[in-house]
């Protein structure tokens, strides 16, 4: 039995992989392009591997989507992907069950089955954008139709930032990497990424602290109502933004703890980048029953 391919598409970055049993046997990594490269990139590790053909394909996407049908739905921050039968496109290709679902909903799978292993818990992308994906006694909470989980678009502000979704003041809006390039530039007028705004920060530069500082409350802001709604053991973040985690960890905690009723205890996850690649790996073993087609 061979094990599963993961591929896991990032707004940036796609990463693709060869697993079996928690281990990643060989690895591409690319700046994110359409389904010809993933195509390309899944063939190159299961040369590597010697594998005929992978036991079963999972993919994780920032997307709206059909999960039943496999499709991505219209997708502003992926356009080589818009409307991509992607189950059928990679089924057809490669001859095995092909899964797909939302990138962070497959990272919580990453961090459920390598991670800490909680059985309820809270996982967090704090990255160019934030998502999120729920674990609940040992199961993942896919909602109505597989979106559930979205934390990014907690309306946190009504008054707040317009967010790529199209609403206003949304956690992500504030605390993600696209809310804190768009404050530095309306704020400072300057074009500066989010870890340029956050080593300023960390410099003492008022105005981007001024900045960091309303991310981080924003983000606590968003901890606090899920601990208090959900009760998890823990919550878990991963992302791009948390390798600044000595910095902005205690501005978040410090809040979080203030707006929440107990101790609220947040963790980073031990996979680092790879925690989306791994669960999509394994989401074709976490898939919903009633989702599967054939
Ligand atoms: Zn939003």
């Amino acid at each position: 039995m061979e094990g599963t391919v993961g591929v896991d598409i990032g707004g940036t970055r796609t990463r693709v992989g060869a697993v079996a049993r928690g281990r990643i046997l060989a690895r591409r990594a690319f700046p994110t392009q359409g389904i010809a490269e993933v195509k390309d990139a899944i063939r190159a590790v299961m040369a590597e591997v010697g594998w005929a053909r992978p036991g079963a394909i999972g993919v994780g996407a920032p997307a709206p989507m059909d999960m039943r049908g496999g499709k991505i739905l219209g997708c502003p921050n992926l356009p080589h992907w818009n409307g991509v039968e992607v189950t059928r496109e990679l089924g057809d290709a490669f001859a095995c069950p092909v899964y797909l679902a939302n990138d962070a909903t497959s990272a919580a799978i990453g961090e459920l089955v390598f991670g800490h292993r909680a059985h309820d818990f809270v996982y967090i992308t704090w990255s160019t954008g934030i998502g999120g994906g729920v674990v609940s006694g040992g199961r993942v909470a896919w909602g109505a139709t597989g979106q559930a989980g979205e934390v990014g678009h907690m309306v946190l502000d009504p008054d707040g930032p317009p967010c790529r979704c199209g609403k206003r003041g949304c956690l992500e809006a504030i605390a993600a990497g696209v809310g804190i390039a768009r404050a530095a530039r309306e704020r400072l007028g300057e074009r500066l990424s989010a870890r340029e705004v956050v080593d300023r920060a960390r410099r003492g530069d008022a105005g981007a602290l001024a900045i960091v500082d309303e991310a981080c409350r924003a983000m606590s802001q968003g901890i606090a109502i899920l601990w208090e709604v959900l009760e998890p053991e823990l919550i878990v973040l991963g992302g791009g933004l948390t390798g600044s985690w000595d910095f902005l960890g205690p501005k978040v905690l410090a809040a979080a703890h203030g707006l929440a009723r107990t101790p609220v205890r947040v963790e980073l996850t031990p996979l680092g980048d790879d925690v989306g690649l791994l669960g999509a790996a394994a989401l074709p073993d976490h898939f919903p029953e009633e989702w599967r087609s054939g």
